[in-house]
């Protein structure tokens, strides 16, 4: 994809004057993100990593991209609810990774002694990559489905009117009138405030459940802001004040400090690192309660790498989706190949066949979060020390994606002005809202564009590798 910026992507001056105004919209349109040396202080803020330039997508498969939203929510629902799927699919998974066994004890203990919760509400970011096949022609691929704690809707709310504002200095006025609006913050903010309706208590609170270390704040309050303007109180806790303060009614109705609590959206609790036994305990008791929470376990579950695997199973889809033949295809058409590694003879050969040409693959375990992901060398040096091991199991293989990549700069606090090759991975928000069997809002909410430096293989914007961008569609 040639960026349609060739023209002034060396032309130093312009680009220098560029990022002088860049970095000032970006401030003060409200891109930020705390600092690593103060993270939980707003004392001193800075801008959050973003390009310079927006970046070429094909307008095909950004609404391709957009057109399947509501078919993932609808799996991911479906999944949720299927607790044969899960156990089967989990089966290998729990016997060697602890924190997909703690969660899955979680979630059984949950049904066995019955759902309190009615309303499910559930926010997900399906991440893609545009794959250049042997033809030349991207096609859209799916990286995976984020179930829980899916970020970066509020800043990327903000940041389109900064590179409107970038191409206007660069005497691109046309193009930055190309540029489409974005609002996650919104999307995401409607499905919680529906959820909080159907929960029926005019003076319960919705609670974000937030991290020790809280450097991406801003990102959650402009959910939170969204929330305030439509009358909704917002309370912030941890999982150690859950422990301390956190009680349930006969009913089980979710009490913290005295206060009812209609629903809870998790930005914590995805990596085994979040979770101590205090914590542990705390998510326990947010899982029985009553409130909605977002995710339920069951959902956060069925976000997990083995899950995505399965799903592309043959005929899988068809089972989970039955008489919904057109969302099946719209879903099957995103997947790359996903490989097994339990234990046999199907696990046996793809690992042997990865181990003899790594680069074709990715091995993944599961966690969340970015940074995980083995590649290459490291690759087939793990995968050869596990291939005769259970230990496999905790692992899955995917094809690699090899996106066309384009010229841009990574505008980040403190570093240099130079022109990296790039690539770039688009997600999509969606949105819905469960009441019983029936769904009351199934939306795709926005998207986020998140781009890096070819030589990192791995890893999000938290993790300071990928820098948030802004689709221009050609
Ligand atoms: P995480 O849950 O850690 O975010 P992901 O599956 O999203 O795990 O992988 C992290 C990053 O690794 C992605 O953002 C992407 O840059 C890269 N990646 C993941 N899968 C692939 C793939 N199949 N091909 C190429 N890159 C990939
Ligand atoms: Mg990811």
């Amino acid at each position: 994809m040639a960026a349609p910026w060739e023209d002034v992507l060396r032309n130093k001056p312009a680009i220098q004057e560029a990022v002088t105004v860049a970095v000032d919209a970006a401030l003060l349109e409200g891109v930020l993100m705390r600092t690593e040396g103060e993270p939980n202080a707003s004392d001193v803020v800075n801008y959050a990593p973003f390009t310079l330039l927006p970046s070429a997508v094909p307008s095909a498969l950004f609404e391709q991209a957009y057109a399947v939203q509501q078919d993932f929510n609808l799996l991911v629902d479906a999944i949720s609810q299927n607790k044969e799927f899960l156990e089967h699919t989990l089966a290998s998974t729990i016997q060697v990774d602890d924190f997909t066994a703690q969660l899955f004890r979680i979630h059984k203990q949950v049904l066995e002694e019955g759902l309190a919760q009615s309303v499910f509400l559930g926010i997900n970011r399906s991440d893609y990559m545009f794959d250049c096949g042997v033809d030349g022609k991207p096609a859209l691929k799916q990286i995976e489905i984020n179930t829980i704690a899916a970020s970066f809707g509020g800043l990327t709310s903000r940041t389109v009117a900064v590179h409107r504002r970038v191409l206007k200095v660069l005497g691109k006025s046309e193009e930055a009138s190309r540029l489409l609006p974005n609002n996650p913050s919104k999307g995401l903010a409607l499905g919680i405030a529906k959820a909080w309706e159907l929960y029926g208590s005019q003076s319960a609170v919705v609670m974000f459940l937030v991290e020790e270390v809280q450097r991406n704040i801003f990102d959650q309050r402009c959910v939170e802001n969204e929330l305030w303007n439509r009358n909704i109180r917002v309370i912030r806790k941890r999982f150690r004040d859950v422990f301390e303060k956190g009680s349930l009614d006969y009913a089980k109705r979710l009490y913290m400090d005295g206060q009812e609590v209609a629903v809870v959206y998790y930005r914590e609790g995805y990596v085994p690192e979040n979770y101590n036994q205090q914590n542990w305990e705390a998510r326990l008791l947010l899982e029985r309660s009553r409130a909605v929470k977002c995710p339920d376990i069951a959902t956060q579950l069925a976000g997990t790498k083995k899950v995505q695997q399965e799903l592309s199973q043959p005929g899988m889809l068809e089972r989970l989706l039955p008489g919904r033949a057109e969302a099946v295809a719209r879903i099957r058409a995103t997947f790359a190949g996903l490989y097994s590694l339990d234990m046999g003879e199907e696990g046996d050969k793809i690992a042997a066949t990865a181990i003899a040409d790594p680069n074709r693959f990715v091995l993944k375990p599961q966690r969340e979060g970015g940074g995980n992901n083995l590649y290459g060398e490291e690759l087939r040096q793990v995968l050869e020390k596990i291939r005769d091991s259970p230990e496999r199991t905790s692992y899955i293989l995917m094809d690699k994606i090899k996106p066309q990549p384009s010229m841009n700069y990574l505008l980040r606090a403190h570093s240099p002005l130079e022109v990296s090759e790039c690539i770039s991975e688009l997600g999509i928000f969606g949105v819905y809202v469960r009441q019983g069997k029936e769904m009351v809002m199934n939306e795709a909410a926005g998207h986020l564009l998140r781009t890096k430096a070819i030589q990192h293989a791995d890893g999000g914007v938290a993790a300071g590798v990928a820098v948030l961008d802004t689709p221009y569609l050609v």
